[in-house]
C-alpha cells in the first residue's frame, strides 16, 4: 500500500519537508520529556502533546511510530543557556527535605497521571537518565578521544570550535554567543559558550557516580545524545521539543550525537512553539503557571486544554487565558452533545470531508485547519449518522472523546467516566486498573469488549 506523502517543517532546514521514514512506514521519534523535580504545568504538556498529535496524525494516515520520551532524573541545572547553577533535582530534594529518587519518583507518578487527563497517548519507552549514567560515560569518554572534550578539574567540557557545524540548527554563530554572554565567564572554560559534558561532584553527596574524571554527574545534554541512540541507534527520523530547546540543548545535542556518529543523526526536527501567560512565558522558575489539574478543580473539563491547543498551529506561540479556556471548555462540551444527538442510527465516514482532513494533517499537522472542518462538517446538511461517524472517526486523531455524550445517554450514571477511565488504562497498557475498572463496570450491568490493542 502506498502510504501518503507528510510534510513537515524541519527546523534545522527551516522549511516544510518530505517525511521519509528510513523503515518504509514506520516512524521513530525522540522527544524531549519532562524534568521531574516539579509538577509538570500546561505549557510544558503543549510541548508533550506535539509528539501524541504527530503520532495520532500518522497512525491515522496509515504509518507506524515508536516513540521514546526521556525523564530527566539528574543534570538539569537551573541555568541551562550558561550552564551554570545547580542541579534541578538537588535543589527540589533539600527543599522538600527528601532523596532525589523520591522526588523523581513522586513527579514522575504526576507527569504520567497529567498525560492521561489530557489524553496524550504514552510514549512506547520512557527511559530514565539515571539508568543511562555508563552510556553516558562512554560517549563523554569518545568525546574526549576524538578531541571534541577537555578536562578541568574534573569536570569535562565540550569545545564547540571542533565542531564546525556548531550553531547551524539555532542560527548562531560563535561570536553571537559570546556577544550574549552575560555575568562571570567560567575560568575553566576556554571558551564560555564551551557547555559541561560531566560535572565534577562538589559538594554533593547525593546523586554522585564515580567515572574516570573522578566523581560527578552527568550534563543535561549528553543525557540526549546517550538515551536516543542507545534506544533507537544513530539514525532516527524525528526529534521533538520546545522551541526553548533548540538552544543550547538540541544544539548541543547534534554537537555530541553527529561527532560520535559522523554523520546526520536527526532527519528532522520538529519544535512547538511556547505557551505565553499575559506576554511572558509560563514557567515553573517564575512560578506564573498552571497545571492541569488546578483547571480541573476550577470546573473546566482538562480536554478543554487540548481543544485550546488544537485550535493554534503548533508551531506558533499560544497565549494562555481563562477567558479562552472556558470558551473551549464550552466548545469540546457542545460538540460532545452534538455527537450524541447525531449517533444510534446508521452513517460512515464521509470520503470528500475525510480526504480533506487527511490533506490537512499530512500538511504540516494543520490542525487549525482540521478544527474548522470539524465545525463546518457540523454545519452541513449531511446526514446525522455521517456527521457522528465522521467525527468519531476524526476524534481518534483529536482526542477530545467526542463520544462520551452518546455513552452518558445511553448508559447508567458514572459508567460512561468509567469506561473512558478503563480506556486511558489500558492505553497505558496499565491492565490491573483496567481490569479492576471492567468488575465495577459488570456489576453496574454494563459489560465491555475489547479490541485488540494497536502497535
Ligand atoms: P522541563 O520539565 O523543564 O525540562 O520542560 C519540559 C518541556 O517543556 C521542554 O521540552 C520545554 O521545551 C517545554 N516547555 C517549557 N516551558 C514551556 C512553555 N511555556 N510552553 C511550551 N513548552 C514549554
Ligand atoms: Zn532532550
Amino acid at each position: 500500500m502506498k502510504l501518503p506523502s507528510v510534510r513537515l517543517y524541519n527546523t534545522f532546514t527551516r522549511r516544510k519537508e518530505e517525511l521519509r521514514p528510513l523503515q518504509p512506514g514506520v516512524v521513530r521519534i525522540y522527544s524531549c520529556g519532562p524534568t521531574v523535580y516539579r509538577y509538570a504545568h500546561v505549557g510544558n504538556l503543549r510541548t508533550f502533546m506535539l509528539p501524541d498529535l504527530l503520532r495520532r496524525s500518522l497512525d491515522y494516515l496509515g504509518y507506524r511510530t515508536e516513540q521514546v520520551m526521556n525523564i530527566t532524573d539528574v543534570g538539569h541545572l537551573t541555568d541551562d543557556t550558561f550552564d551554570r547553577g545547580e542541579d534541578k533535582m538537588l535543589v527540589a530534594a533539600r527543599l522538600e527535605k527528601k532523596s532525589p529518587e523520591e522526588i523523581a519518583a513522586a513527579y514522575t507518578a504526576a507527569f504520567l497521571d497529567d498525560v492521561r487527563l489530557l489524553n496524550i497517548r504514552p510514549a512506547d519507552h520512557y527511559p530514565r537518565a539515571t539508568a543511562y549514567i555508563a552510556e553516558m560515560i562512554a560517549l563523554v569518554g569518545r568525546l574526549l578521544e576524538m578531541g571534541h572534550a577537555y578536562v578541568v578539574g574534573g569536570n569535562v567540557y565540550y569545545d564547540i570550535t571542533s565542531f564546525p557545524a556548531y550553531g547551524r540548527l539555532s542560527r548562531n554563530t560563535v561570536e553571537k554567543l559570546v556577544a550574549g554572554y552575560r555575568g562571570e565567564p567560567d575560568p575553566r572554560k576556554r571558551h564560555p559558550g564551551d557547555f559541561t559534558l560531566w560535572k565534577a561532584a562538589g559538594e554533593h553527596r547525593t546523586q554522585v557516580w564515580d567515572s574516570p574524571w573522578g566523581p560527578g554527574f552527568p550534563g543535561w545534554h549528553i543525557e540526549c545524545s546517550a538515551m536516543s541512540m542507545s534506544i533507537l541507534g544513530d539514525r532516527f527520523d524525528i526529534h521533538t521539543g520546545g522551541a526553548d530547546n533548540v538552544f543550547p540543548h538540541h544544539e548541543a545535542e547534534i554537537a555530541q550525537s553527529e561527532a560520535i556518529a559522523g554523520h546526520r543523526v536527526v532527519s528532522l526536527w520538529m519544535h512547538g512553539g511556547l505557551l505565553m501567560l499575559s506576554g511572558t512565558r509560563m514557567a515553573k522558575s517564575a512560578g506564573n503557571f498552571f497545571r492541569v489539574t488546578e483547571l480541573e478543580e476550577q470546573g473546566f473539563d482538562p480536554l478543554a486544554f487540548r481543544y485550546l491547543a488544537l485550535q493554534a498551529k503548533y508551531r506558533s506561540p499560544l497565549n494562555f487565558s481563562t477567558e479562552g479556556l472556558a470558551g473551549a471548555d464550552r466548545a469540546v462540551r457542545q460538540l460532545r452533545e452534538r455527537v450524541a444527538a447525531w449517533s444510534g442510527g446508521d452513517g460512515s465516514v464521509d470520503a470528500a470531508f475525510d480526504e480533506r482532513f487527511r490533506a490537512a494533517l499530512a500538511d504540516d499537522l494543520d490542525l487549525p485547519a482540521a478544527m474548522a472542518m470539524v465545525a463546518e462538517l457540523a454545519r452541513s446538511d449531511l446526514a446525522p449518522g455521517v456527521k457522528a461517524a465522521t467525527l468519531q472517526a476524526w476524534d481518534t486523531v483529536l482526542g477530545l472523546d467526542l463520544k462520551r455524550g452518546a455513552m452518558e445517554r445511553d448508559l447508567p450514571p458514572g459508567a460512561a467516566d468509567l469506561i473512558t477511565q478503563r480506556e486511558k488504562a489500558r492505553a497505558a497498557k496499565d491492565f490491573a486498573t483496567a481490569d479492576a475498572l471492567r468488575e465495577r463496570l459488570k456489576k453496574m450491568g454494563v459489560r465491555v469488549a475489547d479490541a485488540p490493542l494497536k502497535d
